[in-house]
């Protein structure tokens, strides 16, 4: 077929492809979910629904994007690992990141009624994401890292001044007057001597977030098999031992 004449407005596409050989990440974010959990009446501090619906959605992007490693999730974020040789869409960013970023927020729409039922979604949300490139396999657990250690400043804070509202009916001024320039350790005894919380006891899923990892079984055949199923965690991935566990996530495995 001849070309048109307009087929030359092509070439002002540009196309920037993710250096080779590192771990690509795509963390997206809800946008202005602040104001969307306030109008679909979220609770507080954490909404378990809310984030059984976002995991939900990991494992449905995980399972179309087979070369993704790990996710973690916590509040409106999620970040997708894929793995350092993936070749989807010859490692064009804005076909990953957008592709992910897509499939993620209609799966956040298309599920939300299994986990809201009536609740009725007041308008349409969305997320924005980015493309982050880690070299080396300490880059990548130190972005892990601190994406956990977000989750465990925000959750102690946000459940010490919850429990200073809901509990003990100061309002949201005073409940951030009495935790200005507290340290962790002031939060810990405010939950545990006023409201008899051991912070330590709370559960997993909001002190840790969550990771999804793919299971590793064990074949004769071959040394070692990747099946298609995905394992939700709530343990922490700051320190060695959940590595050591899954030495799988960061080897050469295909
Ligand atoms: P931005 O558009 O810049 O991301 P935002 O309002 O989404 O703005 P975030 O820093 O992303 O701000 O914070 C997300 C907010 O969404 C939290 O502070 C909290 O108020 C709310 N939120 C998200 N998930 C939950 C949940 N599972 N339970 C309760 N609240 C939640
Ligand atoms: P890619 O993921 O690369 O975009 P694709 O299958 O979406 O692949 P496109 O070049 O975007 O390919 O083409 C979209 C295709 O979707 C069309 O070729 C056509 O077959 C189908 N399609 C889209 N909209 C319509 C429509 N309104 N009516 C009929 N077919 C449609
Ligand atoms: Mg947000
Ligand atoms: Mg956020």
């Amino acid at each position: 077929m001849a070309k048109s004449s307009f087929e030359y407005v092509r070439k002002f596409e540009t196309e920037e492809r993710c250096l080779p050989n590192t771990w690509i990440v795509i963390r997206i974010d809800g946008k202005g979910f602040h104001k969307f959990a306030d109008i679909h009446s979220y609770e507080k501090p954490n909404d378990k629904r809310a984030l059984d619906l976002m995991t939900k959605c990991a494992k449905f992007v995980m399972d179309e994007f087979r070369d993704i490693r790990i996710a973690y999730g916590q509040s409106d974020e999620y970040s997708f690992v894929f793995k350092k040789d993936t070749n989807l869409y010859n490692r064009r960013s804005v076909k990953l990141m957008t592709n992910v970023n897509s499939l993620f927020t209609s799966s956040f729409v298309y599920f939300w009624s299994e986990y809201f039922g009536n609740t009725k979604m007041s308008y349409p949300p969305s997320f924005d994401a980015r493309i982050v490139l880690y070299p080396t396999n300490k880059n990548l657990r130190d972005y892990l890292s601190w994406r956990q250690a977000d989750v465990h400043v925000n959750n102690l804070y946000n459940t010490t001044f919850w429990s200073l509202v809901l509990k003990k009916g100061l309002s949201n001024f005073e409940a951030e007057e009495r935790l200005q320039r507290t340290l962790a350790s002031d939060k810990n005894e405010i939950l545990f001597s006023e409201f008899n919380i051991n912070y330590n006891n709370e559960p997993e899923v909001f002190r840790k977030g969550t990771t999804i990892v793919r299971t590793k079984a064990s074949s004769q055949k071959t040394n070692e098999k990747f099946v298609q199923g995905l394992e939700v965690l709530h343990c922490d991935i700051i320190g060695d031992k959940f590595w050591n566990e899954h030495t799988h996530i960061l080897g050469p495995y295909s």
